[in-house]
């Protein structure tokens, strides 16, 4: 959920940036960008290589921003919407789903502030012709110079070793804080204008810090304007303004303006939520870093309304239910951290973000927001209707206040992904790419084949893959050798490769192999499927 906040969200950030001990996070800041660039090159070409992603409309040339989803992406997307709504909707039984419209009446997004303030600064460069988000300009500037820092750091700690003090060195290098200072400044004038919506102080800021242009190096820009990012186009065949209406920039607007009708008919008692899985469109000026940032995405959304005053309850309560779902997955704990918001939107009484360590660095994964009763209100007051609830215990009726977690789909498929993409060296030199995801997540559960394509082993493969694929997605594979067919299976994160040998025709027992151990057991066809489902059941992430 945005409307306003989220350009504000962009301040807050820096805020805690600059509050932030260089050693909390040694990964980001010491680990050279370039080989953290290289790593997203190689998730993005594996990607592609197996089925997970591909530039949309790649035959002409891919459309910036846009990307589709393969066999084998839609199946790992599919899995990671299926954990999300069965730990929300199916574990709680105060918590339903539904699924709205994208269009939406045009009204909604002035009620939500959309119109008049879902705005990113932009500023164009003369020369190269090239456009830039103003804010992003001058956040890759704060980055250089943080870049310095690091080096100062670096080199502290090459000449001192064990004895190296980090922290004393930030407080007491002149070097450092000299940069440290630069940083400060730039931040507090970013604050001042970008908050205030001065523009023309956002053009002097770039002015006087001297940004060039990455492509043309020149520093002859535009001023700096706003841009709404709301995709608009035309109801039915009549033009103009009056038939204009938006594909939506978020769900959460869905589930506002359904308040109601789900309360009433569901007859839903407060506290009670109301979760969303869906397409959103925003017109990103700076659309990059592969599926991380798109014009065309998913969020997977809740809406959590609650009685007035009791809101910061109930937001403690969900960013502790939010952790823990991303860490059951496994990911690494030290992947995650809270950043809670300093600088809030007027509506917003607490706001905090769960930031995970993409490829690019610790970025925003999902947003759990406390949002006081604004929507409602404001969808009250635009509608003319009321949008209340009768609280029998309090015998008084009031607008609920909401509490909403919202995570993108496709940030959380990167996260996913390239945590699990490695490529590992084995003891006997060779070396193999391996997803490995969690078993819940894989696309396929495990692979079926036959040893050799004869002497009725496939038959039998057939005959093994048809008991398993009512509860399983198997895949069958007899092209290649065996080695071969277990790396494939390794590049796409299958948990299991089931073998069937000609001691398999004898016995009706198969080897059972383990994408992560590499290790082979041999056990009977009928033990099959428990084993499996043991390890790859969704049940055991949701417990
Ligand atoms: P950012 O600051 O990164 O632009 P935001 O604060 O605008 O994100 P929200 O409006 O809070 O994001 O949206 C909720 C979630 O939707 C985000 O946490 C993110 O996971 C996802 N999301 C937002 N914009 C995009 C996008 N352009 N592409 C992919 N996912 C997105």
């Amino acid at each position: 959920m945005i409307t306003l906040k989220s350009r504000f969200l962009r301040i807050d950030f820096l805020i805690s940036n600059s509050l932030k001990t260089y050693k909390a996070i040694p990964f980001l800041y010491l680990c050279p960008m370039a080989q953290k660039e290289d790593n997203l090159k190689d998730i993005i070409s594996h990607a592609k290589e197996y089925g997970f992603v591909f530039p949309s409309s790649e035959i002409y040339d891919g459309l910036s921003a846009t990307y589709d989803y393969g066999q084998l992406g839609s199946e790992l997307k599919n899995n990671i919407k299926s954990y999300w709504w069965k730990s929300m909707v199916q574990m709680h039984d105060n918590i339903v789903g539904i699924d709205s419209a994208i269009f939406m009446h045009p009204t909604t997004w002035k009620a939500s502030g959309h119109v008049d303030a879902f705005n990113d600064p932009l500023i164009d460069n003369k020369d190269s012709k090239k456009r830039y988000r103003a804010d992003v300009l001058l956040e890759d500037h704060i980055e250089k110079i943080r870049q310095k820092i690091n080096k100062e750091v670096a080199k502290g700690l090459k000449r001192f070793g064990d004895n190296f003090n980090e922290e004393e060195f930030l407080k007491t290098n002149p070097n450092v804080l000299r940069n440290q200072t630069k940083i400060d400044d730039i931040e507090n004038r970013m604050r001042e204008t970008l908050g205030n919506n001065d523009l023309e102080g956002v053009y002097d800021l770039i002015v006087d810090l001297a940004i060039a242009c990455p492509i043309s190096g020149s520093k002859n820009w535009t001023e700096v304007r706003q841009f709404n990012l709301m995709f608009s186009t035309e109801l039915g065949s009549v033009a103009g303004d009056a038939a204009k209406i938006y594909l939506r920039p978020e769900t959460a607007q869905g589930i506002f303006v359904n308040y109601l009708n789900v309360q009433k008919t569901g007859r839903m008692k407060i506290p009670f939520g109301i979760a969303q899985i869906g397409k959103a469109f925003r017109n990103e000026i700076v659309a990059r870093q592969f599926i991380f940032r798109m014009r065309e995405f998913e969020q997977m959304e809740m809406q959590f309304f609650v009685r007035p005053g009791e809101e910061m309850k109930w937001y403690e309560y969900w960013k502790e239910q939010r952790i823990n779902w991303h860490n059951k997955l496994g990911l690494g704990q030290e992947n995650y951290r809270f950043h809670d918001h300093i600088k809030l939107a007027h509506y917003a009484n607490a706001a905090s973000d769960i930031e995970f360590n993409f490829p690019m660095g610790f970025k925003e994964l999902e947003g759990i927001h406390s949002r006081t009763d604004f929507d409602l209100k404001q969808h009250e007051e635009h509608s003319g209707k009321k949008l209340q609830y009768f609280d029998p215990e309090l015998n008084k009726n009031y607008v609920p206040f909401v509490v909403e977690t919202s995570i993108g789909l496709d940030r959380m498929f990167l996260a996913v992904l390239s945590t699990s993409f490695k490529n590992e060296k084995l003891e006997d030199g060779s070396e193999r790419s391996v997803l490995s995801l969690p078993p819940a997540l894989a696309p396929y559960k495990v692979a079926v084949m036959p040893l050799t394509r004869k002497d009725g082993l496939p038959e039998k493969a057939k005959e093994v893959l048809d008991t398993l694929k009512f509860d399983h997605n198997c895949q069958y594979d007899e092209k290649d050798s065996p080695g071969k067919r277990y790396r494939r299976q390794d590049a796409i994160g299958t948990p299991y490769c089931v073998m069937i040998d000609h001691q398999t025709l004898e016995d009706n027992t198969v080897t059972i192999r383990d994408r992560d151990t590499m290790l082979q057991d041999r056990v009977a066809i009928s033990d099959l499927e428990g084993i499996i489902r043991k390890k790859v059941s969704m049940t055991t992430l949701l417990k």
